[in-house]
């Protein structure tokens, strides 16, 4: 592509990572089980979910460009895009050319006023449009995993980044560029050089000599990663096919995981606000996620194994409204196996 060729320089895109200390923590007690770590990301939307975009600002050619590349994702994950406008939209693009292209990543979407933009896309070659929409649905930068091998030539990249179109400060190009995610806050796949999540850099930023080309359609590991278990996989139900759970039953609800990767669906109405509990029992090591309220896209909590044993326990202070219970086994690759599920108000 013309303007990436080796005479003009790398437009660089970043995503926007919220720091840890405003990441949404657990209002859950840990109550026993064994330890491990928190699931870290917690940056994908519920599979099967529907994100509303609202542009702010563009050109009809702009806007037609976003459709269709963010349908290169939906062509595979199980996720859709409604381009309706909404003011309660959870994906809000400008297009101003002054703030080169960025996304926030995932859910952390939610956490932005919404009257601000959570994507810029200031700039628009090729790929560029898909590779936000992938920060947007929970993808990080694949050049930053930490199975990549690169070693950056740090002053080189720091003076060519000072440069247009970046115009960034030191402190800017290690964020973007040279600070590499932390193994524990990713999941991901080996180094593919094809992902649309990659951006071209020339080898002379390596003091390893590689470089990338750029991107502009998703690999094929892209595919399937974003369909993958992990990610917005399309065996998995939607929210219109949640199982209702009625708050303070007296039986629990049997279910069971019957195929790596599945995940199970839960909706509870809320009728008088209070503490509820939701937690599972079984030999299953689960993990949970809290939604709502009316909402499958608005996180609450998420955990693991603050129930006994294996077994996930959510408690929370909830206002009425409907309530999306997620869980699956915390291992999606192997795990299957039987649990029971109940709600109740606590006080
Ligand atoms: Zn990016």
């Amino acid at each position: 592509m013309a303007t990436r060729s080796k005479e003009s320089r790398p437009k660089v895109c970043f995503d926007r990572v919220l720091p840890r200390d405003m990441m949404r923590l657990q209002p859950t007690m840990r109550l026993g089980g064994r330890t491990r770590a928190i699931a870290p990301i917690g940056k994908t939307w519920m599979n099967g979910s529907t994100l509303r975009v609202r542009f702010m600002g563009g050109t009809a050619a702009q806007r037609a460009i976003v459709k269709e590349q963010a349908g290169w994702w939906t062509q595979h994950a199980n996720l859709r895009f409604e381009f309706d406008n909404s003011p309660n939209a959870e994906i809000r693009i400008r297009f101003d050319p002054d703030d080169g292209a960025w996304s926030y990543v995932g859910t952390d979407c939610r956490g932005i006023p919404a009257n601000e933009p959570t994507m810029n896309l200031g700039f628009m070659d090729g790929g560029t449009t898909a590779h936000e929409f992938g920060h947007a649905i929970g993808l990080a930068h694949e050049h930053q995993n930490p199975a990549g091998g690169i070693v950056w030539n740090e002053e080189v990249v720091i003076r060519e980044c000072a440069k247009s179109p970046n115009f960034w400060d030191e402190a800017t190009t290690r964020h973007n560029i040279l600070r590499k995610y932390s193994a524990d806050q990713i999941k991901g796949t080996a180094f593919d050089p094809n992902s649309i999540m990659l951006y071209f850099f020339p080898s002379d930023w390596t003091l390893n000599g590689i470089g990338t080309q750029a991107n502009e359609a998703l690999s094929e590991l892209d595919r399937q990663f974003i369909a993958g278990a992990k990610m917005y996989p399309r065996s998995a139900p939607t929210v219109l096919e949640a199982t209702e759970l009625q708050p303070n039953a007296t039986r629990r609800t049997a279910a069971s995981i019957g195929q790596f990767g599945e995940e199970d669906l839960f909706v509870f109405a809320v009728q008088r606000a209070g503490r509820y509990v939701i937690d599972t029992k079984g030999p299953t090591d689960v993990v949970m996620k809290l939604f709502g309220p009316d909402s499958a896209t608005a996180l609450i909590a998420e955990d693991d194994d603050s129930g006994l044993a294996y077994n996930a326990r959510i408690a929370a202070d909830l206002v009425e409204g409907r309530y999306y219970a997620q869980v699956r086994h915390y291992n999606r690759a192997t795990g299957k196996g039987n649990y029971t599920i109940r709600v109740w108000r606590s006080k």
